[in-house]
C-alpha cells in the first residue's frame, strides 16, 4: 500500500470505493495547519446503500455461517496486513492527530494484536449445551445481529476501530465502521487491508462524515440492528435517545473524569511518572487520562511542587521530532476549548501552577499546541474538576484519609477508570474495591490488556468492550430445545 497521496479519500461501500466529492471536507494536520487531503462525506443515500451492501454481504457471502477457523484465518490475515502496512497506519494517525511518532506505532501493533485475539477467541468460543434434563436438553447458541455499526473517536483512531470490527467480525457480523471525522484515513485504510486479506466484499464498510449526519443516520436506521459507539457522554447521550426509539442495544464507551490517588506512603519518583504519564501522553486526549489528582494533604505540597518542575521538563514538539513527549492537540477547535475551559478556571479562582498557555517558540507556532497545565487551589466542584477536558490540564487536590479520598474520587458524573499510589496492598484493594470506576490501576497507570474486559461506571459507558466477553456483545443468544 502506498504513501496517502490521494487528494480525495474514497468511501468503502459493498467492496467499491466510492467518492463524493460534492460534500466533501478536509483533514488538516494539527501539528502543521497544513490540509492532507479532502474526505469524503456521505450522501444519506450512501448511508442506505452501506446498509443494504452489509445485509447483501451477509446473505451472499455466507460470513455469519463459515466455519469459525476460516473466519479466523481472514482475521488473522487482517493483522498481517495491519503489520505489513505498519509505517503508513501510524503515520496516518500522526499526520492526523499529532500523536507522537511512537505511540501511534504501538497502537498499530496494539490493534493487530487485538484482530489476533479474536480470531483466537472465536475459534474457541462455541455453543454451550445442557445435559438432558428428563425429555429433553437445550443448546444455548449465539447468532450475530446481523449488520451492526461501529462508530469511533480520533483520539485513538485504530484501537478503537479493531477493538470493535475485529470482535463483531468473529462474532459472524456485517460492519459498517464510521470513523471520527477528524481521522477518517487508518480506517479506510483498514477497510482496505481487510479486502485484500480476502474478507468478502460488504462485510466491512466504511463510510466517512460528520456524526450529526452520517453518524446520526445509521443509528435511526431500521436495517441497524446494533450500535458499539466511542466517543463523548453528549454523544452517547443522544445515540442511547435514538437506540431506544428502535429498542436497539448499544454499547458505549464515554467520556471520563478519573482520579489519580496518591497516599503518603507510595513510591513518591514512581508515582510522579504514572501521574505524568497518565495525563500528559497523548496530549491528554485519552478517555482514561488521570485528570483529578488526589494528593495526601501530609505530602501534597512537596509532592506538587516536585510533580510541577518535572512536568516542566515535558518536550513538547512536532509529533516526529526526536524525543518529542507531547505533540499538539487533535484540532484547532478543540484547542479553543481548552484553553476556554482554562480561562474559566483561572477566573474562578484557580492557580495555574505549570502551562496555562501556548509554548513558545516559531516551529510550533502553525500547529495547535498547548503546554502541559497543572491547576491548584480547586474547590471540589469547580468546573474543572467536574467536566472532562480531554486535554493535558491536571487538577491538583488533596485528601486527608481513604473515607475523605473515597468521598472525593467517586463525587463525580463519570467512572472510567482511577489509579493509586501506595506502598500498602491491603489499603490498594480497599480503596479499589470502593472506587466507582471500570478500570483501577494500582502502582502502574494506563496499562490495557486486551483480555481483561474494559468500560464505564455512570455515566462513562454501558457495556464492557475486550475480553472473551466482548465478542458476545456482537451476538445474541438464542435458546434451542431438543426433546428427547
Ligand atoms: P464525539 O462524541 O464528538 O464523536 C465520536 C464519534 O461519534 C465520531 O465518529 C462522531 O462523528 C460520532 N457522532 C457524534 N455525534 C453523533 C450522533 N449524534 N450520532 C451518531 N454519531 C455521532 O467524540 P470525540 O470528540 O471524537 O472523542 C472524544 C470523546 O471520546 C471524549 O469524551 C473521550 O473521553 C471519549 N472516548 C472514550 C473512550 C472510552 O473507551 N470510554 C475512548 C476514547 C474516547
Amino acid at each position: 500500500m502506498s504513501e496517502p497521496s490521494e487528494t480525495l479519500k474514497s468511501m468503502l461501500i459493498g467492496g467499491e470505493w466510492i467518492e463524493q466529492g460534492d460534500a466533501a471536507f478536509e483533514s488538516v494536520n494539527p501539528a502543521t495547519g497544513a490540509r492532507n487531503y479532502l474526505i469524503s462525506a456521505a450522501t444519506d443515500a450512501q448511508v442506505d446503500q452501506a446498509i443494504d451492501a452489509a445485509w447483501q454481504a451477509q446473505r451472499q457471502a455466507s460470513w455469519r455461517d463459515m466455519l469459525p477457523h476460516q473466519r479466523a484465518a481472514i482475521l488473522r490475515r487482517i493483522a498481517d496486513g495491519m503489520e505489513q502496512n505498519a509505517p503508513l497506519l501510524a503515520r496516518l494517525q500522526m499526520i492526523e492527530n499529532g500523536k507522537v511518532w511512537a505511540e501511534c506505532k504501538a497502537q498499530v501493533a496494539s490493534a493487530a494484536a487485538t484482530f489476533r485475539y479474536y480470531a483466537g477467541v472465536c475459534e474457541t468460543l462455541g455453543a454451550e449445551v445442557t445435559p438432558a434434563r428428563g425429555n429433553y436438553l437445550s443448546m444455548t447458541h449465539y447468532d450475530p445481529y446481523g449488520v451492526v455499526v461501529a462508530i469511533t473517536p480520533w483520539n485513538s483512531p485504530l484501537t478503537m476501530e479493531a477493538q470493535k470490527v475485529a470482535p463483531a467480525l468473529a462474532a459472524g457480523n456485517a460492519v459498517i465502521l464510521k470513523p471520527s471525522e477528524v481521522t477518517s484515513s487508518p480506517a479506510l485504510a483498514l477497510g482496505r487491508i481487510a479486502l485484500e486479506a480476502g474478507l468478502p466484499p460488504g462485510i466491512l464498510n466504511v463510510i466517512t462524515g460528520l456524526g450529526s449526519t452520517v453518524g446520526r443516520r445509521l443509528v435511526e436506521h431500521p436495517g441497524v440492528r446494533m450500535v458499539s459507539f466511542t466517543g463523548g457522554t453528549a454523544s452517547g447521550r443522544a445515540i442511547a435517545h435514538a437506540a431506544a426509539e428502535k429498542l436497539m442495544p448499544v454499547a458505549l464507551e464515554l467520556g471520563g473524569k478519573s482520579p489519580h490517588i496518591v497516599f503518603a506512603d507510595a513510591d513518591q519518583d514512581a508515582a510522579i511518572d504514572g501521574v505524568i504519564g497518565g495525563i500528559f501522553e497523548g496530549s491528554g486526549q485519552s478517555c482514561v487520562a488521570g485528570s483529578r489528582l488526589y494528593v495526601q494533604r501530609s505530602i501534597a505540597e512537596s509532592f506538587i511542587e516536585k510533580l510541577v518542575a518535572r512536568a516542566g521538563r515535558l518536550k513538547v514538539d512536532l509529533p516526529d521530532a526526536d524525543g518529542a513527549q507531547m505533540g499538539p492537540i487533535a484540532s484547532f477547535a478543540h484547542r479553543e476549548k481548552i484553553e476556554g475551559m482554562v480561562e474559566s478556571a483561572r477566573r474562578e479562582g484557580a492557580q495555574v501552577l505549570l502551562g496555562g498557555q501556548r509554548p513558545d517558540g516559531a516551529a510550533l507556532e502553525a500547529g495547535a499546541f498547548y503546554r502541559p497545565t497543572i491547576l491548584g487551589g480547586l474547590a471540589r466542584d469547580a468546573h474543572v474538576v467536574r467536566e472532562e477536558i480531554f486535554g493535558p490540564v491536571l487538577c491538583a487536590l488533596t485528601f486527608e484519609d481513604e473515607d475523605d479520598l473515597v468521598d472525593q474520587a467517586n463525587d463525580s458524573a463519570y467512572g472510567l477508570a482511577s489509579g493509586i499510589w501506595t506502598g500498602d496492598y491491603r489499603r490498594a484493594w480497599r480503596v479499589a474495591r470502593r472506587l466507582e470506576a471500570g478500570s483501577v490501576w494500582i502502582n502502574t497507570y494506563k496499562q490495557l490488556s486486551i483480555s481483561t474486559p474494559f468500560g464505564g461506571f455512570k455515566q462513562s459507558g454501558i457495556g464492557r468492550e475486550k475480553g472473551v466477553s466482548g465478542l458476545r456483545l456482537y451476538q445474541q443468544s438464542k435458546g434451542i430445545y431438543f426433546g428427547m
